[in-house]
């Protein structure tokens, strides 16, 4: 899977995204991810890439050329030869992130190109011209794209194959498994005089198997009871 990003600060998500899991995956060669700055594609002496909305209201609107420059570079054949592309643009007038969404994102697609706004936002008509999807990472308002951007590339990364050690990581995990997960305990086994659940230390798998989902089942209906009405 090759990730592109569009935004004013790669710094920020190829940070981010350089670290721990996603970086060794980088580095494995198993995902790809190319932060492009905008602002490389501004024509105005001054780098500009933001401008005062029609119709007036508050702050400052990215401006669609340097945005539709960058897509049109690259997205260019010649640099970019995948073929099942996706472009989404981070907003809060998406839809929601869930599990689901980002399994079906890792299951269709070899390019995800991310448009990351700033500011007030975009201006419509290159999100009408280039974006086939607009993803929100929550009911919430953050300054920019790029915290959302690297949320996502987190989340479907880890669904492609060799990025984690096997699907079982993600499959049995909490909302992917259909329930949140179960507690888990290491070393020592005692600790600020609580020890660990017998259970866990009988062997008996069949056992631990139904004593997690008991527990999965407790911790589901205490927190998340709205995941339990499909069950
Ligand atoms: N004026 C816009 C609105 O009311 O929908 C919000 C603009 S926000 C201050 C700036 C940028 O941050 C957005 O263009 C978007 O890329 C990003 N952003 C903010 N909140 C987000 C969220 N919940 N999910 C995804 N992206 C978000």
């Amino acid at each position: 899977m090759r990730f592109d990003i569009m935004t004013l600060f790669p710094e920020l998500v190829s940070t981010v995204l350089s670290e721990s899991i996603i970086g060794r995956a980088q580095k494995a060669g198993v995902i790809e991810v190319h932060a492009h700055n905008i602002r490389d594609y501004s024509k105005d002496k001054h780098r500009r890439v933001d401008d005062t909305p029609y119709g007036g209201g508050m702050g400052m609107l990215m401006s669609p050329v340097p945005i539709y420059d960058c897509f049109s570079a690259i997205t260019a054949p010649e640099v970019n030869e995948c073929t099942r592309r996706h472009v989404i643009y981070m907003s809060p007038r998406g839809q929601v992130l869930t599990q689901k969404k980002a399994k079906e994102l890792a299951a269709n697609y070899d390019n995800i190109v991310i448009l990351c706004g700033h500011y007030e936002g975009i201006d419509q008509r290159v999100i009408d011209e280039i974006v086939d999807e607009e993803i929100s990472i929550g009911d919430y308002v953050l300054t920019g794209g790029e915290i959302p951007a690297c949320i996502l590339v987190d989340c479907v990364s880890r669904m492609i194959d060799g990025v984690l050690s096997a699907p079982d990581c993600y499959e049995n995990e909490s909302i992917a498994s259909g329930l949140l997960e179960y507690p888990q305990y290491t070393r020592p086994y005692e600790f600020h005089g609580k020890k660990v659940p017998d259970v866990l230390l009988s062997g008996h798998h069949a056992n631990i198997a139904k004593w997690r989902y008991e527990q999965s089942l407790i911790i589901t209906a205490e927190k998340r009871p709205d995941l339990l009405k499909d069950k």
